[in-house]
């Protein structure tokens, strides 16, 4: 199926589906939103598959990151950074869920954001070569993750969690 290309409503260029952002239900194109700036490029170090049971979710890393796994496995919560990949569309205003008040995004943590990108805490449940099993992961399937970081509740606790039997 072939899709039409939409004019940004600021500067009346067409964009291709997959470069426009929708915004309160208005097109734009990425230049005129960063002011022309020029888009930084990330590597993506793995993917998120959504196959796993009991809300478990899997973290396919790419076979070199397997040089930043160490002792990896004796910690129980973990920060995942990824990329909201399937995201074209973003409310400036909406209801927060937690406490219902009214905000714009930057007063959110709401996925619908300028540039996609989610910060999430899990559990580590196991790794096997260079797959994470983890639980918590509210992420698509395929999402591309960006860079994986010790989780605040280790910090907090000390390091070690799971070594120490809490996940
Ligand atoms: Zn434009």
């Amino acid at each position: 199926m072939e899709q039409k290309s939409v004019a940004c409503i600021l500067c009346n260029k067409q964009i291709s589906p997959g470069g426009l952002l929708k915004i309160d239900g208005d097109v734009y194109c990425r230049r005129c939103i960063h002011d022309g700036v020029e888009p930084i490029a990330v590597y993506p170090i793995g993917v998120v598959r959504k196959d796993g049971k009991d809300g478990e979710s899997r973290i396919i890393l790419q076979p070199f990151m397997k040089k930043f796994l160490w002792k990896l496995d004796e910690e129980a919560h973990l920060t995942i950074v990824y990329f909201l990949h399937e995201l074209h569309e973003i409310p400036t205003h909406f209801m927060r869920r937690f406490d219902q008040k009214s905000v714009g995004v930057f007063a959110s943590r709401t996925p619908s954001r300028p540039t996609p990108i989610a910060v999430t805490e899990v559990e580590l449940v196991r790794i096997e070569g260079t797959t994470l099993a983890v639980r918590g992961l509210d992420a698509f399937d395929k999402s591309p993750v960006l860079d994986i970081k010790l989780g605040y509740k280790e910090i907090a606790s000390g390091g070690g969690g799971r070594r120490r039997g809490l996940c």
